[in-house]
């Protein structure tokens, strides 16, 4: 391809590993040049290493400046981001380099999640006259339950995290006291103070949503909300912390069901502002309705793209979500592909326990399970691994396809049955003087 027809894609990404690898192979496939703009750049390696920008997402209007300020240089057709700062700082980016990209309040607003709330509460979507009750409390000095106006079960959750790191259920004042001692004690950690330590100063308390969970993937065109996938969450997710485990589409939910939470995605959407590129969402179902948990302008995580494939009836060779999200990103028209038929399921490998990873077993066998396509241990050994809501990284991913969901499924759990994670438990050291936990 001649030079001048090499078009250029800007991804914004805090951690570089299996997904921006997988944007790497498409954007090869595709003949597009992929910049990266990045705030881990001393874990750049080769061969991005004299490619990618140094940026801090923390302060996404710094961030964006220095990222406009490099890549001014070159046209850019499309700026991408992976994970919620990252996106924020994406869309300041766009806007300075007049590209299509969501407005940066709208984005801001799916980073925080009181403003997240507000925005779906005012746009009447908890279910009126139902509603959902939250506020924000301080952490430190951590609150007196008695004289806050909150029920149980109620669940807690830092404003800015994501992974499920640090969201809590309590069902009363004593588990709510020592939510709020565990999720301060939790902000207080280096990492997550850098991350943006102004926001570790409170936490979001809302009432607790019974039912079901689903998880929808999506990209906006033009505004107009195209469904990918509505995956179904088979275990329950009913605390006290909230680790996913498994994925699976198409979703055995009713039509009607599924309507209904296609309606309530678009209303979420809508309401918060968003009209372009990928989106990542997940909703509660009871009696009630369909309740907005989260949304957020970016693909699903890490490995679980690689559950999704798409073909279209001119094109028998299926392709991945990010070459698609690369695809609608150099301007061609995605609205033909669709998710295969087949039926997939992704399991994210829970996390047991904290410890010190010794040895994993199974692996072998775990990968022969029929339907299986793929195990991968993601954890590294001899690595310190967290539990949640400490934790945020699973141990690892098993995928399968097969003729039905509950057919991909269950290949899963047997393929997870195969697998022994050996943890060795470590004990947390104090400070002799403060009495605080060292990292
Ligand atoms: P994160 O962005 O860290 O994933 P979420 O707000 O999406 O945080 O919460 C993570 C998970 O916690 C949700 O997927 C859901 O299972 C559970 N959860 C969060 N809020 C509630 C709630 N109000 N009621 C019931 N479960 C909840």
């Amino acid at each position: 391809m001649a030079e001048e027809n090499i078009k250029t894609v800007a991804l914004f990404a805090s951690k570089l590993g299996y997904q921006t690898r997988s944007f790497e192979a498409a954007a090869r496939k595709l003949g597009v040049q992929l910049v990266y703009v990045t705030d881990r750049c001393h874990e750049l390696n080769d061969p991005w290493g004299d490619q990618a920008i140094a940026a801090r997402f923390a302060n996404p209007e710094e961030a964006a400046a220095t990222a406009i300020q490099s890549l001014r240089a070159k046209p850019i057709a499309s700026i991408l981001a992976l994970g919620d700062a990252p996106a924020v700082a994406a869309s300041y980016a766009a806007r300075g380099l007049g590209l299509s990209s969501n407005h940066p309040a709208a984005v801001e607003a799916c980073h925080n999640k009181l403003r997240m709330r507000e925005v779906l509460r005012d746009a009447g979507l908890f279910n009126p006259p139902t509603s959902l009750w939250f506020r924000t409390i301080p952490l430190s000095p951590a609150p007196e339950p008695s004289l806050l106006a909150i029920q149980y079960p109620c669940v807690l959750k830092p404003l800015e995290l994501s992974a499920s790191q640090g969201v809590i259920r309590a069902n009363s004042r004593e588990e709510f006291g020592e939510a709020v001692r565990r999720l301060a004690r939790l902000l207080e950690r280096p990492d997550l103070q850098m991350k943006n330590a102004s926001k570790t100063r409170e936490a979001l308390v809302e009432e607790y949503i019974p039912g079901i969970e689903v998880a929808v993937e999506a990209i906006l065109l033009d505004g107009e909300l195209k469904l990918l996938a509505i995956f179904d969450k088979p275990d329950p997710l009913e605390g006290p912390y909230f680790e996913e485990t498994i994925y699976v589409t198409p979703s055995r939910l009713s039509t009607d069901q599924q309507l209904a939470i296609h309606r309530t995605a678009t209303q979420a959407i809508r309401a918060l502002g968003l009209s372009h590129g990928p989106v990542h969402a997940e909703f509660r179902l009871n009696d009630h309705g369909v309740w907005p948990i989260e949304v957020a302008p970016r693909p699903i995580g890490g490995m679980c793209a690689s559950s999704l494939s798409f073909v279209t009836s001119q094109n028998a060779n299926s392709i991945g979500l990010e070459e698609l999200i690369l695809r609608h990103a150099v301007g061609e028209d995605i609205s033909t592909w669709q998710r295969e038929p087949t039926a997939a399921a992704v399991m994210m490998i829970p996390v047991p326990a904290s410890g010190i990873l010794e040895k994993v077993d199974g692996i072998a066998e775990a990968q022969l399970v029929p339907n299986v396509t793929d195990v991968q241990i993601t954890a590294r050994l001899h690595d310190q691994i967290l539990a949640w809501p400490e934790g945020s990284s699973y141990l690892g991913f098993i995928f399968a396809k097969a003729e039905s969901p509950a057919a991909a499924e269950q290949a899963l759990r047997k393929a997870h049955s195969k697998l022994h994670f050996q943890i060795r438990a470590t004990f947390p050291v104090e400070h002799p003087v403060t009495g605080k936990v060292l990292d």
